[in-house]
């Protein structure tokens, strides 16, 4: 199996990272020929699926939060991202919506993002903050692979794996780690975009950031690496000062793909590191976090 890993000879237009895997029979020049017409456009949505435009409002609501989820990557020495409304951020009718993605609130998928209709009638504060999630798993690290084979036919075929998502790791038998961690990333980076875009744009107004309304969902993960940051800080692990200070790291390494956090936590409480590991996104796995949060973690 011959590897190609430098991008530069892919486009990179939506995957931070991809690396070529070439099974033996298959003619490298024609290989990456067809893993550049496969990867030189976005993939497209799920097919089969009668999609409900979004309104000029609502695309305007997707440039904002675009907007400042690049500037809360230029805060991270990043570049930006570029979501078109049109092409990645659909409405689903509710029967299309429940039988393709079940009964989840809102996702993110091969560089789109999927929300069920009802989303555009829940309170603006609410349609901000699902926006915002999920324009905050876009915008972070995407790295996958893609092995081509040749078919029966003597033709190249593929198959695309993800690697790494945000914070999810997938691991050698295909299992995912490290999912629960990435959702509250997810909604900490979706916290600072509507914050960003608040003071970004003044159209946003109405949305309060405090209190209750800080955290939209995944309570139990988020309040675990919340006080994992800040008794990271109060032991000085790494050298981070404050809870900012690691909250910085994780985000950099959630936009980046670096792990500097995740190396730092193996370390410092491999214990915490393998809980995480294994802590998934449901309601159970958050009421796991938030009880292992009142305890003395490092
Ligand atoms: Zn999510």
């Amino acid at each position: 199996m011959t590897v190609i890993s430098e991008s530069d000879r892919l486009p990179k237009i939506w995957l931070d990272n991809l690396e070529v895997l070439i099974a033996d029979g298959v003619d490298e020049a024609a290989a990456v020929a067809y893993a550049k017409k496969q990867l030189d456009s976005y993939p497209p949505a799920i097919g089969g699926i009668e999609y409900i435009p979004l309104s000029d409002p609502e695309g305007a609501d997707v440039l904002m939060l675009t907007n400042a989820a690049c500037e809360l990557r230029r805060h991270l020495g990043l570049g930006p991202v570029i979501i078109s409304a049109a092409e990645r951020v659909h409405l689903v009718g509710f029967a299309d919506f429940v039988h393709h993605f079940g009964l989840a609130d809102s996702l993110a998928h091969a560089g789109h993002v999927y929300l069920p209709e009802r989303a555009r009638y829940m309170s603006r504060r609410r349609w901000l903050a699902f926006l915002s999630h999920e324009i905050a798993h876009l915008s972070g690290h995407l790295s996958a692979e893609v092995v081509l084979r040749a078919t029966e036919e003597g033709n190249c075929g593929a198959t695309l794996k993800y690697r790494r998502s945000g914070m999810k790791h997938a691991g050698e038998g295909g299992d995912v780690g490290f999912i629960g961690l990435d959702e509250a990333v997810t909604e900490i980076a979706a916290l600072q975009i509507r914050s960003l875009a608040n003071r970004m744009s003044p159209s946003l107004g109405g949305m309060s950031l405090g209190g209750e309304d800080r955290i939209t969902g995944y309570f139990g993960q988020v309040i675990l690496v919340e006080q994992l940051a800040i008794q990271l800080a109060d032991v000085g692990v790494a050298g981070w000062s404050d809870r900012v200070a690691v909250i910085r790291a994780l985000l950099a390494d959630y936009f980046s793909g670096s792990d500097v956090f995740l190396e730092t936590l193996a370390e410092a409480a491999p214990a915490v590191h393998e809980f995480l590991h294994t802590l998934g996104d449901s309601e159970i796995d958050g009421e796991k976090a938030y009880a292992l949060s009142r305890v003395l973690l490092i």
